[in-house]
């Protein structure tokens, strides 16, 4: 490009933002929430639920108080899932989030050595991750400390640094398949390192959130392997918390949450939540499991899955392909993953912020850039989240266009003359 050409690409793409601002979209692809269409597909669970006696497998009325563990069967089910036994298996209520937020509140509050005994508590955030997990341990006052990821997991040789020399270092929040927002799976030397790594902390903690175990969008199948298994071969076995939760499979407001830990951390968990719970909606279990039934069944419902979020993932590949090409190309690299919900964008440093408040300015929301880092805060500035999950097709088309030309604009308003003369 020279100067003449940089200033009338400035000057088109100006106009084509400013006709969008004439006529606003009213798009929203903030959060990666199912559609419509797939929250169908667990229509069966809506059929009235009756059984002969309402007992469940280990004799419990389901329609009454007990059972914090959860039902039998539904145990079974989450640890295959899980890759736990039963034993190792907890089956909750609706929300893994609120699961996650019970593991950190016992050990911030209760036992021996609760955390809030010292003056400073520390966590490590592989970053980009989940906008939750920073609000959960920012609401607990734990202090957040960014680690990068690399495409397989947490750079684990400076995980490794920092844990074995820092004891206020509590724990790490884990996304290991198909990671939010990233799409990344942790590679099996990561989770046996992340087992076996010294830690100054003893009572270390290595929260895994699985939400994404079995939302494969290829038949190219992703899964990390169980930090359960590992951290046990590593004679950690109280190290890690596994989290699963039919949120997008099923019901996101009307699922099921499972934790998989070891036996004597399950009983812990069931007895701190004891004081929060008399019982879960163990109905809402018993539904899932009559639903659900085992794997293979699961599986063929994520298949169904795939095929409504497959094509809205191949069309931001294909919009993004076909326009970042030649002198474009620099302007963003984006993922592409296996499964997942999200696609995440890199632009050049600085642009990330401005280009979603102009995609704003034109009625499309989208999750606030940078939210997927530890207090909202990327020196980089240039984390972009798509979720492309809830909208149809061809709302996302217009916004996939709209979204390449807020990416131009900012980036040539900031870099374009960076641009002039090329190779
Ligand atoms: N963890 C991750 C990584 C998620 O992306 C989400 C949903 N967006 C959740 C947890 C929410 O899980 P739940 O509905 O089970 O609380």
């Amino acid at each position: 490009m020279n100067n003449k050409q940089l200033d009338s690409r400035l000057e088109q793409v100006r106009m084509q933002y400013n006709l969008y601002k004439k006529r606003p979209f009213d798009i929203n692809m903030s959060r990666g929430i199912p559609s419509r269409k797939q929250l169908e597909l667990s229509s069966a669970l809506l059929n009235k639920l009756e059984l002969p006696d309402w007992m469940s497998e280990d004799e419990q009325d389901i329609r009454n108080y007990g059972g914090l563990l959860g039902i039998r069967e539904a145990r079974k089910l989450f640890g295959d899932i899980l890759k736990t036994s039963i034993d190792e298996t907890l089956v909750g209520g609706n929300s893994s989030l609120q699961l996650m937020y019970a593991v950190l509140v016992m050990h911030m509050f209760t036992g021996d050595n609760k955390w809030n005994k010292e003056t400073v508590v520390k966590f490590l955030c592989p970053s980009p991750g989940y906008d939750r997990h920073w609000a959960m341990l920012e609401r607990l006052g734990i202090e957040m400390i960014p680690v990068e990821l690399t495409g397989e997991g947490p750079d684990m040789e400076l995980v490794e640094k920092i844990v074995s020399q820092d004891s206020s270092i509590k724990g790490i929040f884990c996304i290991p398949t198909y990671s939010n927002p990233t799409g990344e799976t942790y590679s099996d030397e990561v989770v046996e390192r992340l087992a076996q790594m010294h830690t100054a902390a003893e009572d270390f903690l290595i929260m895994w959130d699985n939400a994404y175990a079995v939302h494969h969008l290829n038949n190219e199948h992703e899964e990390a392997q169980s930090i359960l298994e590992a951290c046990k071969k590593a004679g950690v076995p109280n190290r890690p918390y596994m989290f699963v939760s039919t949120s997008k499979i099923t019901f996101p407001g009307a699922g099921v949450a499972a934790v998989g830990a070891s036996e004597k951390n399950i009983l812990r968990l069931a007895e701190e939540l004891s004081t929060q719970i008399i019982s879960f909606d163990k109905l809402n279990q018993k539904r899932h499991v009559l639903f659900l039934k085992d794997s293979n069944t699961i599986q063929a419902l994520m298949e169904q899955h795939a095929k409504i979020l497959k094509p809205k993932f191949d069309w931001i590949q294909s919009i993004f392909k076909a326009y970042f090409t030649e002198d474009r190309e620099k302007f963003i690299s984006w993922t592409n993953p296996n499964g997942g919900y999200f696609v995440h964008l890199t632009t050049m440093d600085g642009c990330a912020a401005e280009i979603v408040d102009r995609m704003g300015e034109i009625g499309i929301q989208l999750t606030p850039a940078n939210a997927t880092y530890p207090y909202g805060i990327n020196p980089l500035d240039n984390s972009i989240r798509l979720a492309p999950s809830f909208i149809e097709l061809d709302k996302l088309e217009v916004a996939l266009e709209a979204l390449c030309t807020c990416i131009e604009l900012v980036t040539l308003e900031k870099y374009g003359e960076n641009f002039i003369g090329g190779e």
